[in-house]
């Protein structure tokens, strides 16, 4: 089927319509009418090839809320007219001991992302959701609860479970001492689902005018990082750390912060760390770790979760031509907290 989309041709190009073709349903496959779909930073960095590897055109987008258009003969769990949602991941390998386990984004053949990879059966070059229609085979699919206001629900398929899985992974619950940094995107999804768990939580920001939201977004504490005596007041006080800072940047300030035991998190900035001092890590058993996205049964938990609590993003709803603002806004933090495009506008 023809569809049009938007790509980016080059990593200094801006993102502008593009026709494509998407494949007939496969037996398995879900074809779906895209009807929202959120801007993630990694989508920037994609277009912008800052991982290096992006292969153009380029049609970012990966997290993605439509309507069922049809289904292939082997597909049991949809039909057409259910609202449905796609998020990082299209594809794996389905057997390894991480595909068993529900945590295809560690599948030990490496994953198939939504946008930027090779599909399994034709090698073709995947295209996100920054488009009409997308084809996805139906175990990569996941139910929209009724009661998530599908105009909303578009980031939970990235920022909801990237930060929702290491919030799991380290067993936040009622008390936990949960610090954000970073207050985007993922930050303000990982504030709403822990403040949903129980946790106590801070918002750890370069940001001071971003106070007033952290507190209505339910975090309990804010934390400006450039403050250097409210740092060392917050000394080994947290449990978790969530880091979602896009970019290179010193960690060494936020490891004081962790008490025994407690872990920071990376799920931002990919690359190198400099200074690293592994002594307050040796000292008091801090680690340091990092997490990608989440497994499908663990989104579809998320996307429930949210729905039982009310939990949903804060979103800015743009049109598809004004995309190459948004990134430009979104380089900026200048986005509260989401950008969602309304697909109808394309
Ligand atoms: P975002 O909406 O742009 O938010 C990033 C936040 O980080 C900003 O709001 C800002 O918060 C802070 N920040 C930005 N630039 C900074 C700088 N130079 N120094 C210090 N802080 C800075 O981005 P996002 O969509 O949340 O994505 C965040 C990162 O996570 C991206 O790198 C993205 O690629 C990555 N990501 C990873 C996964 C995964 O699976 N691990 C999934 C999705 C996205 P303050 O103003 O509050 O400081
Ligand atoms: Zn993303
Ligand atoms: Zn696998």
């Amino acid at each position: 089927m023809q569809t049009l989309g938007y790509a980016a041709q080059s990593p200094d190009s801006p993102l502008a319509p593009f026709h494509f073709e998407r494949r007939d349903l496969r037996p398995n496959d879900v074809a779906m009418e895209i009807l929202y779909c959120g801007v993630c930073h990694s989508d920037l960095h994609t277009a912008r090839n800052d991982w290096g590897g992006t292969v153009y055109p380029a049609v970012p987008g990966h997290e993605i809320v439509g309507r069922v258009t049809g289904v292939g003969p082997e597909v049991t769990r949809f039909k057409e007219g259910d609202l449905a949602a796609v998020g990082c991941l299209v594809d794996s390998c389905r057997t390894c001991d991480q595909c068993e386990k529900g945590e295809e984004q560690y599948c030990r053949t490496g994953l198939t992302g939504t946008y930027n990879a090779r599909d399994r059966v034709d090698g073709s070059n995947t295209y996100g959701g920054y488009s009409k229609h997308i084809v996805v085979r139906e175990e990569f699919v996941l139910t929209l609860p009724a009661g998530l206001d599908p105009a909303k629900a578009a980031p939970l398929l990235c920022a909801g479970i990237t930060t929702y899985s290491p919030l799991r992974t380290w067993g936040v619950k009622a008390g936990s001492r949960v610090g954000v940094v970073g207050l985007g995107g993922l930050g303000h999804m990982a504030v709403k689902l822990a403040v949903a768990m129980g946790a106590d939580v801070t918002v750890m920001s370069r940001s001071a005018d971003k106070e007033a939201d952290a507190r209505e977004l339910g975090a309990q504490h804010f934390l400006n990082t450039s403050d250097k005596a409210a740092m060392k007041a917050a000394g080994s006080s947290f449990d978790l750390i969530i880091d979602t800072v896009p970019v290179q940047h010193d960690l060494m300030p936020y490891v004081p912060l962790l008490d025994v035991d407690a872990t920071l998190c990376l799920v931002g900035q990919l690359g190198p760390a400099p200074d690293l001092n592994t002594a307050p890590l040796v000292l008091s058993r801090k680690r340091i770790a990092g997490s990608l996205i989440g497994g499908i049964p663990e989104t579809q938990e998320m996307l429930n979760f949210c729905a039982e609590k009310g939990v949903l993003p804060e979103v800015e709803m743009i049109r598809m031509d004004q995309i190459n603002d948004a990134f430009d806004r979104m380089e900026k933090s200048d986005v509260r907290y989401r950008f969602v495009i309304d697909m109808s506008s394309l």
